[in-house]
């Protein structure tokens, strides 16, 4: 049967092609299950969009949610007013971030958290007396959001469709080495290329008029991108050199995505400033967060004190069912051991995963902690990629939608990052769908030549 959704836009959808192959109407959850309007169940490798990681009816956030709605059910946090579950909130992202001391900004979504960030820096940097100082680094394939502020920072190249980046957004270079590596550059010398990129572009543009730079630890919507060998020991240097912020992207690694509770220590970052959103209410509410180390925090008071306020604010930033809902969900992934079941699950799912590399159209399995992504190639001695008109991604997870399984297509990869409630047995059902999927969709392209 086929659905109508004509009164809905949908976003990051192929709207031409929505047309034949219809949208999926979902009304049920259960675990890591989703229902469709005809009742047929789909197992979902992908948490929803990274964040339902504790399952989609864990009832304790149903019951903080009802608790939270009957106790105070919103308010804003402007003119020195909030919420008590969002001072709640605060305390308890200082306390398990890298920070010893600090300050969060409560946002509704990932993109205006980093929206948000880039106005801090440019506030600050202006009432230092240092107007010239804000433009923003990110990297070619990054992933930070869709406000124009956002989308400028997201390196890919649909943005161009809305005349973005803005001015004074700036991408460096995607350390991805099977794809970017030179002929005969082994990965210690692409990180180093990486770094000689990234001080190239500082020294360009001249270390005084750059407000920060901006990373999430393992790129996610670019393709689930690990950085090369050595990446965040060598960018790390050279920002430090010239006195450059760092801002980790923590929306998709924050909350033990990576198998540890930030990515930023899987890859020994030393932030000055952390983004959350995502798993932080495990998708029962949108809510983001700006988290500020000591340092930034400092300079930002010292700013304020200089004006009349810090004029920048969400209606429904600190919202108090959001903030009770991710103080509920870090302590189910904290106390309820889900970084330890993402532990125990990684060398399962890395294992299979790797295991495709033995399929003749599989370039690169690459992935860590529960998130992994395979590259599909034409020809794998010369990683070719297939033809557009084959529509690899989308013939594959389409394949996956028919045998009950979310994968998501990204370009010439499929996504995975099922959630942290995962078991065994599910796992299993994962890989066994996924290998029934890739044989038939592979002998399909084969016939086509
Ligand atoms: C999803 C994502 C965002 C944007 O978050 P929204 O809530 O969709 O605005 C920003 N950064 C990263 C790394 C993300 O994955």
């Amino acid at each position: 049967m086929m659905i109508n959704t004509e009164s809905v836009l949908h976003g990051f959808t192929d709207l031409k092609n929505l047309d034949h192959l219809g949208p999926i109407v979902l009304n049920q959850a259960k675990g890591i299950y989703v229902y469709d309007q005809n009742g047929k169940k789909y197992l979902d490798a992908n948490s929803g969009l990274w964040n339902s990681v504790v399952g989609f009816d864990h009832p304790r956030m149903i019951e903080a949610a009802k608790k939270q709605y009957e106790k105070f059910s919103g308010y804003h946090s402007f003119f020195g007013r909030i919420a008590e579950p969002a001072v709640d909130l605060a305390d308890k992202l200082i306390e398990i971030s890298p920070f010893n001391k600090g300050k969060v900004f409560f946002t509704n979504s990932g993109s205006e958290a980093n929206d948000t960030t880039v106005k801090l820096l440019w506030f600050i940097n202006r009432k230092k007396g240092l107007p010239n100082k804000r433009k923003i680094i990110t990297r070619i394939n990054s992933y930070h959001g869709v406000t124009a502020v956002s989308a400028s920072m997201t390196g890919k190249p649909y943005n161009s469709e809305f005349g973005l980046p803005l001015d004074g957004f700036i991408h460096a270079a995607c350390p991805h080495y099977w794809k970017n590596g030179h002929a005969g550059e082994n990965e210690e010398s692409f990180t180093k290329r990486m770094g000689e990129d990234l001080e190239n572009i500082i020294l360009r543009e001249g270390a005084d008029t750059i407000a920060g730079f901006f990373a999430e630890p393992v790129m996610g919507a670019g393709g689930v991108i690990p950085p090369s060998k050595g990446y965040f020991e060598v960018i790390q240097k050279i920002l430090k050199k010239y006195d450059i912020p760092l801002i980790a992207d923590e929306v998709i690694c924050g909350f033990g995505r990576t198998g540890n509770l930030w990515g930023s220590q899987t890859y020994n970052i030393k932030p000055d400033i952390l983004i959350a959103s995502k798993c932080i209410t495990s998708g029962f509410f949108p809510l983001g967060a700006v988290i500020l180390g000591d340092r930034i925090s400092n300079d930002l008071m010292e700013a304020s004190y200089k004006a009349e306020e810090f004029p920048h604010g969400f209606t429904a930033g600190g919202h108090p069912v959001g903030c009770a809902l991710a103080l509920e969900a870090i302590d189910i992934i904290i106390n309820e051991k889900m970084i330890e079941n993402v532990q125990r699950l990684e060398p399962i799912f890395m294992g299979r995963l790797k295991k495709f590399e033995e399929f003749e159209f599989i370039g690169e399995a690459r992935g860590i902690g529960l998130m992994g992504a395979l590259e599909m190639v034409h020809d794998k001695k010369t990683k070719t990629p297939f033809d557009g008109s084959v529509s690899i991604g989308e013939r594959v997870a389409n394949q996956c939608i028919e045998n009950g399984l979310i994968c998501r297509p990204l370009g010439p990869s499929i996504v995975l990052c099922p959630p942290f409630i995962t078991t065994d047995d599910e796992m299993g059902i994962i890989f066994e769908t996924l290998d029934k999927t890739l044989k038939k969709v592979f002998s399909e392209v084969k016939s086509l030549g």
